[in-house]
């Protein structure tokens, strides 16, 4: 079986969804590359953020429910969702952060600088100082200069405790085919496609006893998604996770890609997720995020849903 290629996509839990909106594309300077709802609750938008043309690797996904309560992140969850960014752009960001009023923690780890903050919903999100970062298109009408911009995903972390990590590092290593690149206390990293990681192509895991479970809630992720070529490749992969031990889904069209589901040995909620057939799908590359995208079967309540979804962008 071909290794999996990366992270796809993160997908969180948010609160308002202009604070988020803003937050993603007018402080982190992210693009909206999909208008949508939440299939299984067409009340709800769901909106996809990434680069200019929605590259996997680069996008983070939010359900937005207004009243839902904020839940500090605990334990089998992802913990923190991180970009990466040009070394030289760190002190934009610290001061950008600071002049919008978000409090930034200043770290190094395995020898990479980086800075952790929350975002409006409480969720930890960090950016990572790479002295490669990849050059990914970059969205012309960004609030944030061409150089310092976000260039997709450096990692992402996730906690859990020490009597299933052993469990959790085998699906990692045995099924996905990672190898493990780097160690500091209780964090393994581990790499996708070996010493030369693409867009999203690290992946964390911190062991924590202490920390609890706090279930879900604004600021938590929801599930993680990695990337398969293709339907073919996705169904080799869910194969191999059922010949793992685990329960999985079989393909979910997703419309953007087909999608399988299932929890691995901690309990956090993975999918595979292929590349295409991707956003442009049903929107021209220039024109991504503009229309609220409906799937076929909520086609129907589009006149409804336009009237009852507050307005993205925002009106005035
Ligand atoms: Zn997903």
């Amino acid at each position: 079986m071909d290794k999996l290629q990366g992270i796809h996509h993160i997908t969180a839990v948010a609160g308002d969804p202009v604070r988020n909106w803003s937050f993603y594309t007018q402080t982190l300077g992210e693009r909206l590359v999909k208008k949508t709802v939440n299939f299984d609750d067409p009340g709800t938008y769901h909106f996809y953020y990434g680069d200019r043309q929605g590259s996997p690797g680069t996008i983070l996904t939010f359900f937005p429910w207004t009243n839902m309560r904020q839940v500090p992140t605990g334990n089998r969850q992802v913990t923190a969702t991180s970009y990466a960014v040009d070394q030289n752009s760190l002190d934009f960001w610290a001061a950008r952060l600071k002049e919008e009023g978000v409090s930034v923690t200043p770290f190094t780890r395995l020898n990479q600088p980086g800075l952790t903050f929350a975002d409006p919903d409480g969720m930890p999100v960090e950016v990572v100082g790479m002295e490669q970062a990849p050059g990914l298109p970059y969205w012309e009408q960004s609030p944030v200069p061409q150089e310092h911009r976000l260039r997709g995903f450096h990692s992402a972390t996730v906690t859990v405790p020490g009597s299933t990590r052993d469990n959790s590092v085998a699906l990692l290593t045995d099924v996905f085919g990672m190898t493990i690149v780097g160690e500091e206390g209780n964090r393994t990293r581990f790499a996708f496609q070996g010493d030369t990681p693409d867009t999203g192509g690290l992946f964390d895991m911190v062991v924590d006893d202490h920390l609890r479970d706090n279930g879900l809630g604004a600021g938590i992720v929801h599930h993680i998604a990695f990337r398969a070529k293709d339907i073919d490749h996705e169904a080799q992969i869910r194969d191999a996770v059922r010949a793992f031990g685990l329960q999985t889904t079989d393909h979910v069209d997703r419309d953007y890609f087909m999608s399988v589901y299932f929890r691995e040995p901690s309990g956090i909620l993975y999918e595979i997720a292929t590349d295409p057939p991707g956003f442009t799908r049903d929107e021209e590359a220039d024109s991504l995020g503009m229309a609220l995208k409906l799937p076929a079967q909520h086609e129907h309540l589009r006149t409804r849903l336009e009237k009852h979804l507050t307005p993205i962008p925002p009106e005035d």
